[in-house]
């Protein structure tokens, strides 16, 4: 009896792993072993809760290691009016999305959404200027309406996710992603 009595413990041992990163397994099967739920709550996201659903759906398509879905509060979305959007993660795949309805005005809201949740899964602002970066955010400027994340940017997303990379977990605000644009009233 003691290699089942050890298989619980690792279990319990994994579960709570698991937990530490706000995540939950998928069912048992050593092929979906690597994915992980991002349970999001779109109760209070007003107007964007339909954007929250799209860029939702370009994660999981996006990645391998990740299912976001309605099936909790590990990341919440919200929205305010001035102040700009943010995102605040308390570790991967747990936080807050809060989304500026005035900035959402200015700059594509679903290339807002979806920057802002890939902070939530580990992703880091990358102000390069480029529109085929997702996490470049407002430095590409009020016309760039791209929502996807590159091919390298979703591959980052997954290696967080198969090996919950520290770096990646530790707590961490990001404010100032969408800068108003020169002549902008706000
Ligand atoms: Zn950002």
């Amino acid at each position: 009896m003691r290699l089942p009595r050890m298989s619980r413990i690792l279990a319990t041992l994994a579960a709570a792993a698991m937990a530490a990163i706000g995540a939950v397994a998928v069912g048992s099967a050593p092929a979906s072993a690597a994915v992980r739920n991002v349970c999001y709550n779109t109760s209070q996201a007003g107007p964007f809760a339909g954007y929250a659903n799209q860029a939702a759906t370009i994660w999981n398509n996006a990645t391998n290691n990740i299912n976001m879905a309605q099936c909790g509060s590990n990341l919440m979305i919200y929205y305010t009016y001035g102040g700009g959007s943010y995102a605040v993660r308390n570790s991967l795949g747990n936080g807050y999305v809060v989304i500026d309805y005035y900035q959402a005005q200015q700059y594509s809201p679903l290339r807002i959404m979806t920057h802002e949740i890939g902070h939530i899964l580990g992703l880091p602002d990358n102000y390069n200027g480029n529109c085929a970066i997702l996490m470049s955010g407002g430095s590409a400027g009020t016309s760039c309406t791209n929502p996807y994340p590159s091919a390298g940017e979703a591959a980052t997303v997954d290696s967080y996710f198969r090996t919950a990379v520290r770096s990646a977990t530790t707590a961490q605000v990001f404010t100032g992603s969408w800068p108003a644009p020169v002549g902008a009233l706000r």
